[in-house]
C-alpha cells in the first residue's frame, strides 16, 4: 500500500547535516516506525514520504522551518550566576531543566561570565536543515488502538 494517513510506515533513514556529519541513522538497528498524519515525525519529512511504497527509497533535504524550526532569540536567556546556587561548576555545554510556564524545558549553558549564565532553550537541531536518505521498509495499515492512541505499537 501506498504511505498515506493513519499507516503504519518503518523506514530506514540516515540524517545529515549539510556538512555531511551524520546526526542519526537506523543503521544497524530495527527501522524506525510511525503513524504517518499524526506528527510522529518532523513535518517536512512525513510530508515527503507520502504516496511511497515499501522497497522506494528517497533523498530529501527538510528546511529548518520543516523541522525543528528556526533559533528562537527568546529563548535564549542571561540568568544571574546565584540562581545555581549549589552548583559547584558551571561550564558551556551543561544541560539543565529549566521551569516555565509551558513545563519544564531542557536547557543549555552558552556562555558562562562572573554574573551571569546564558541559557539556550532551542533544540539542538533548531534552525538546522536536515537531509535524509530514507528507504521504505514496510508499509501496513494501522490498528484501531493505534490510531485511538495516536502511536505504533
Ligand atoms: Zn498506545
Amino acid at each position: 500500500m501506498k504511505i498515506q494517513d493513519n499507516c503504519v510506515v518503518s523506514i530506514h533513514y540516515t540524517l545529515t547535516n549539510d556538512e555531511g556529519d551524520v546526526i542519526d541513522t537506523s543503521e544497524g538497528r530495527d527501522p524506525l516506525r510511525y503513524l504517518q498524519g499524526h506528527g510522529n515525525i518532523i513535518p517536512g519529512l512525513e510530508q515527503a514520504l507520502l504516496g511511497l511504497v515499501a522497497g522506494d527509497s528517497l533523498k530529501v533535504t527538510v528546511e529548518a522551518e520543516d523541522a525543528y524550526g528556526p533559533v528562537q532569540d527568546s529563548l535564549i536567556q542571561a540568568v544571574p550566576r546565584e540562581a545555581f546556587d549549589g552548583v559547584d561548576t558551571i561550564e558551556v555545554g551543561m544541560q539543565f531543566q529549566a521551569q516555565t510556564a509551558q513545563g519544564p524545558i531542557p536547557v543549555t549553558v552558552i556562555a558562562v561570565d562572573e554574573e551571569t549564565v546564558t541559557l539556550d532553550g532551542n533544540h539542538e537541531l533548531a534552525g538546522v536543515r536536515l537531509n535524509f536518505a530514507v528507504q521504505i521498509a514496510d508499509v501496513r495499515a494501522a490498528s484501531p488502538e493505534e490510531l485511538d492512541h495516536g502511536h505504533v505499537h
